[in-house]
């Protein structure tokens, strides 16, 4: 459950507007985006050159996938900044194919034999890279197709390079260990961005703690973490508990940051107009 575990549940993904649903499925290669917080964000919408994905007037919206419109031609998976863009192909008799974001180095190659991670980071089994896109157009995200065993289509959503799956290592992470759990990311846990609007990193706010800044709203002066475009939506909960662990309190005990009208973005194009602010948006 994503509120809980910080990853989402299958049941919780058939329930949103990015799902294509099981018969599309079924049937074509198509996108699935695996969006489910309202945050201020619309890049894919523009990205589709099918027209196949909708955000709307509320820049808060949960996009939404056409399926019939979706080729499955991949434009949108990198232009996702939350990563949740994939293409799906659940029609090969032999095995299942996911194209997904891949923001790590080494690159794998094409050919190549990786680890097929789940959405906790935990290891499902092998599957061949067999394609990989660096196109200028996606900046630093690459774009990787892999063939993933028959039935893991809809469960495989990173890979592990130079992570080949060694005899009996399946059967050890049936219970996942907490390390398992975690996603890849920097080799140094320091460097991990914590607001990846303002590129803040883990150490910058554990040293802004450890000067005297013990609220999250200390904490967004001093590193401006929470300052970006999601104003604290997505890093602001890690920064409370970095500072809770730090202070050795109760997350409850941290103070939440100060809510400042406007409370989310407002396009210039409103105020221009004159337009009311819609009451569900105040
Ligand atoms: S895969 Fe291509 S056609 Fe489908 S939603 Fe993404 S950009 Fe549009
Ligand atoms: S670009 Fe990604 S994070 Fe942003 S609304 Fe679209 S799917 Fe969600």
């Amino acid at each position: 459950m994503l509120e809980r575990d910080g990853y989402l549940e299958i049941e919780e993904i058939e329930r949103i507007p990015g799902f294509p649903g099981r018969e599309a499925l079924s049937r074509k290669k198509v996108a699935i985006l695996e969006c489910a917080q309202e945050i201020p964000c619309d890049p894919c919408e523009a990205a589709c050159p099918r027209g196949a994905i909708t955000v709307g007037s509320r820049i808060t919206n949960l996009p939404a996938i056409d399926p019939e419109r979706c080729t499955g031609c991949g434009t949108c998976v990198a232009r996702c900044p939350g990563l949740a863009i994939f293409v799906i192909d659940l029609t090969k008799p032999d095995h299942d194919v996911v194209t997904m974001p891949y923001e790590y180095l080494p690159l794998p190659e094409a050919g190549q034999e990786v680890a097929c991670l789940d959405r906790r980071g935990a290891m499902l089994g092998s599957g061949r890279v067999k394609r990989i896109s660096t196109a200028k157009a996606n900046d630093r995200t690459a774009v990787v197709t892999v063939e993933v065993p028959k039935g893991l289509g809809m469960e495989v959503r990173a890979i592990r390079v130079n992570g080949r799956v060694l005899a009996g290592e399946l059967e050890g992470v049936k219970e996942p260990s907490k390390e398992g759990l975690l996603p890849q990311g920097p080799e140094d846990p320091d460097d991990m961005l914590i607001c990846r609007c303002e590129e803040v990193t883990r150490k910058e706010i554990i040293e802004a703690i450890r000067e005297g800044a013990v609220t999250v709203d200390a904490v967004k002066r001093r590193t401006r973490a929470g300052m970006g475009l999601c104003q604290g939506r997505n890093c602001g909960k890690t920064v409370s508990r970095l500072i809770a662990e730090e202070l050795g309190k109760p997350v409850s005990s941290v103070p939440p940051a100060s809510k400042r009208p406007p409370v989310r973005p407002v396009k210039l194009s409103v105020f221009a107009a004159g337009e009311d602010v819609p009451d569900d948006d105040k």
